[in-house]
């Protein structure tokens, strides 16, 4: 299959890196215990993403294992968790599954943009334990308004956690801000920049928050295997770097291609990713027709009302890219 449902880079590692990780694989005794705070890893991170030094970090196994800390650290009866809809599966759910409230306040229709006074309202009356944000934000691709976004911070009654999964590809960041806000957290993951398969996430922040969601870490979430090759992969960044410069360059490419369509709407997209509107009722087909031909997208129409009708779409390889746009414009 050609695979352009999960926001995974389409990219491979060049033979002399294999190589090279070959032998440092070879080298790692998996007989003994990873190092627990896997300090070596987050110097690296720190370096990687310009974490400033008088920030904390933690690390996950995936971001997912992050919210889940994050969610049990802080529930209890009466917590909540609020986020936005449609937004990232994994914040209602765990925090269903840590039995926490989730309140989740609807994005505007038109464009995806953050209902501003929806959510100061909800905040006030929910007086939420954490707010996830994800910027860019999944499933929509788009960045919400930096400066709503640093007044919600402010007014917060608890956590803002900022979600910058989708940071490769989008210049803007809330890291630069961290420590001045005493609620802000920044949450980063390795997945959509090309090591999904390694599970690595981190969160960033003070050190009075990150200390207490140490305690329910579990000892050695951070296999040996994904230390050793995360601090060899972010040591050669320069090729993640222009493996994700190509991913932009193909958004581009592919957010033309679908606007000049009849009957498409294509969402704005700062991620590797962008999420189509196509003619009433038609989503269905298009997914099975492209499915039958070995592409795979992802389905949204019927997951909930707003999304009706909607696809989304992972940048690939330019040639994946180009194999998709074809079938998908015999199929519409
Ligand atoms: C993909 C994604 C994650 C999950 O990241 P992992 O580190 O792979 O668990 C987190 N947040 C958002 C918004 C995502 O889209």
């Amino acid at each position: 299959m050609i695979k352009l449902d999960a926001m995974e880079n389409p990219y491979t590692w060049p033979q002399e890196l294999l190589d090279e990780w070959s032998g440092i694989m070879a080298d790692t005794n998996v007989n003994r215990y990873p190092d627990p705070a896997a300090n070596t890893l987050k110097e690296r991170l720190r370096e990687a993403m310009n974490i400033p030094q008088d920030m904390s970090i933690i690390l996950g196994n995936g971001s997912d294992e992050i919210i889940q800390m994050i969610a049990m650290a802080l529930s209890g009866p009466d917590k909540t968790v609020l986020s936005v809809e449609p937004g990232f599966v994994m914040y209602r759910m765990i925090a269903v599954f840590c039995g926490m409230k989730y309140v989740g306040v609807p994005l505007k229709e038109k464009d995806f943009s953050l209902d501003y006074d929806a959510i100061k309202q909800a905040i006030t009356e929910h007086q939420p334990a954490v707010v996830f944000l994800a910027y860019p934000n999944n499933p929509t691709g788009n960045l919400f308004n930096r400066e709503q976004l640093i007044s919600i911070i402010k007014s917060a009654p608890g956590l803002v956690v900022i979600d910058e999964a989708y940071a490769p590809f989008t210049d803007e960041s809330f890291i630069p801000l961290l420590g001045q806000y005493s609620n802000l957290l920044v949450m980063r993951t390795v997945s959509k920049m090309g090591l999904a398969g390694l599970r690595l996430g981190l969160l960033a922040g003070p050190a009075q928050w990150l200390d207490e969601f140490d305690k329910v870490r579990l000892p050695y979430n951070i296999n040996v295997l994904t230390q050793k090759t995360a601090d060899f992969a972010l040591k050669h960044q320069a090729v993640f770097d222009a493996q994700t410069t190509q991913i932009r360059e193909q958004r581009t490419v592919m957010a033309n291609a679908l606007q000049q369509m009849d009957g498409v709407t294509v969402y704005e997209s700062d991620a590797n990713f962008i999420l189509i509107r196509v003619a009433q009722n038609k989503a269905e087909t298009i997914f099975t027709g492209l499915k039958a031909q070995g592409i795979l997208v992802k389905m949204l129409s019927g997951s909930q009302p707003v999304l009706q009708d909607c696809l989304r779409i992972t940048v690939g390889t330019a040639e994946e890219n180009s194999q998709f746009l074809s079938a998908f414009q015999s199929l519409i």
